[in-house]
């Protein structure tokens, strides 16, 4: 890499800027028609993951729910490390262990024995039966496989003990989607199966997360409660993925938390449901309010101070209770934290990157913070992403790039063009922020290389106070050497 001369008198900090030139003679220029993902047959670098992952992070946040995966060890064995690499926690989740002879004649005895074997030495509340490609593909008929475990269980075990673990079945071919529509529908699976009937009206609201963070899920309790609010955490993970090291309570061992199977029963009671990621739960929340006439509340992710105004206006109009003063408080806060780093936000240029939902949200905070959304990826395909982000940009009077449904290398490919001040997404873009050096603040699910963020809240107005100072700092650290950061 050949450095230019950089004059060292009458330039600003941002300007400090290396132009990165290839040393080598050989070096071909890209493609430029090949750069977006639309006109390549593959994805690089790609910003979403496999649909039965959003189906095994939704079963387990279940009370001792356990997901049980129809298909090839591997398929369980990254999500697993990816849970561990992303919680740091143990994870259990039972696998059909396809080889050979499954693969080519079916799942079926796999099926039976490993359901058998994890109701013998388990003893689970709910099974989530997790499809994969392979067995997709294959044909598995797994409704009458179901039946077939479920009899031999009964021929074993008797009725009573058989009957007390519920089998929830949740098809992810993973070609047909991500790990968003995993999520998606484990949700629309778990309440069709356990939410069977309308009996006596609870007075709560039900709210169905997506993949949050344990810090967050603790953050909208917060709020809930803080409102006086009686509510159904649909696959509560916060005492799941961050449970506290003690000796076992009882064997088999299973996490305090998750949500009792029996309160997703009574979802259908409720007085409405509230989903913060429209594309991580919207399918269960519109199946009960076509079946039961409870009603639907699809977003917007409470992050930043217009979309927790939102949540909270919907949780007071669902119930009559108005918002309180200690809410109030806190918006304030927010505000007044916003307006004592307006300086350091105003006109930064920001790349926002992630699952839709997320990036959405962000984007908004973002543009509430008085900086420039530049361009944002949602790494999974959405009908309504575009529609969301060009809605905040009409608004705020912005023109960002969007990527819907693209890969990183398309993003990365963008971004070196044009001049951004910080990019905000997971760990899977710390390589494109060290090649632009830029600052990366991690947000969503994926962050894997930095210790505390599951348990912090973005969302919620002390979420967002909680990333204000990520964002500042990062820019703190980039942008000013130490010697200025005393004058701030
Ligand atoms: S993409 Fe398909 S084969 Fe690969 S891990 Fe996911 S389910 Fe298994």
């Amino acid at each position: 890499m050949r450095v230019q001369e950089i004059p060292i008198e009458g330039i600003t900090y941002d300007q400090l800027k290396i132009d990165r030139i290839p040393m080598t003679e050989e070096y071909i220029e890209r493609d430029p028609t090949l750069v977006r993902v639309a006109n390549r047959a593959v994805v690089i670098n790609p910003c979403r993951t496999c649909m039965p992952l959003g189906a095994m992070f939704a079963t387990m946040g279940v009370h001792r729910g356990i997901p049980f995966v129809q298909g090839a060890q591997g398929c369980t064995t990254y999500v697993r490390y990816t849970f561990c690499r992303i919680f740091k926690e143990p994870n259990m989740i039972a696998n059909a262990s396809f080889h050979e002879d499954a693969a080519v004649f079916g799942g079926r005895k796999n099926f039976i024995e490993g359901i058998r074997n994890l109701v013998v030495r388990y003893r689970p509340d709910v099974i989530g039966v997790v499809t994969t490609c392979s067995s997709e593909i294959i044909g598995d008929d797994m409704v009458s496989f179901i039946k077939m475990a479920r009899k031999r269980l009964v021929e074993e075990l008797g009725e009573e003990i058989s009957s007390q673990t519920k089998i929830v079945l949740i098809n992810t071919p993973s070609f047909a989607g991500s790990h968003v529509a995993g999520y998606d529908r484990a949700a629309r699976a778990f309440i069709e199966t356990l939410a069977a009937e309308k009996t006596a009206p609870n007075n709560k609201v039900n709210i169905i997360p997506g993949m949050l963070n344990p810090g967050d899920i603790r953050e909208i309790k917060h709020l809930l409660e803080a409102m006086g609010t009686e509510s159904i955490m649909m696959f509560d993970i916060a005492g799941v993925f961050d449970a506290p090291l003690r000796p076992p309570q009882s064997i088999p061992c299973y996490p305090k938390g998750g949500t009792p199977a029996d309160e997703i029963k009574d979802m259908a009671n409720s007085l409405g449901t509230v989903v913060l990621c429209p594309h991580e739960g919207g399918l269960g929340a519109q199946y009960l309010e076509r079946k039961f006439g409870v009603k639907a509340i699809l977003g917007p992710l409470p992050l930043g101070v217009h979309n927790t105004d939102i949540f909270l206006k919907n949780i007071s109009e669902l119930t009559g209770i108005p918002v309180p003063e200690q809410l109030l408080d806190e918006r304030g806060l927010l505000l007044d934290f916003m307006a004592d780093t307006f300086h350091h936000t105003m006109m930064k240029k920001v790349a926002v990157f992630g699952d839709p939902d997320i990036v959405v949200g962000v984007t908004r905070f973002v543009c509430e913070l008085g900086m420039e959304p530049v361009a944002v990826l949602s790494g999974t395909p959405s009908k309504i992403f575009t529609k969301e982000i060009e809605d905040i940009a009409r608004e705020y009077q912005c023109n960002p790039e969007i990527f819907n449904g693209g890969d990183l290398f398309e993003f990365e490919e963008h971004l070196k063009k044009i001049r951004v001040n910080m990019i905000i997404g997971n760990s899977k873009g710390v390589d494109i922020a060290n090649e632009l050096e830029v600052p990366l603040v991690r947000v969503g699910l994926m962050v894997w290389d930095r210790v505390g963020y599951q348990k912090r809240p973005v969302v919620g107005y002390r979420g967002g106070e909680f990333l204000l100072a990520e964002i500042v700092n990062a820019l703190l650290d980039y942008s000013y050497p130490d010697d200025r950061t005393q004058q701030l």
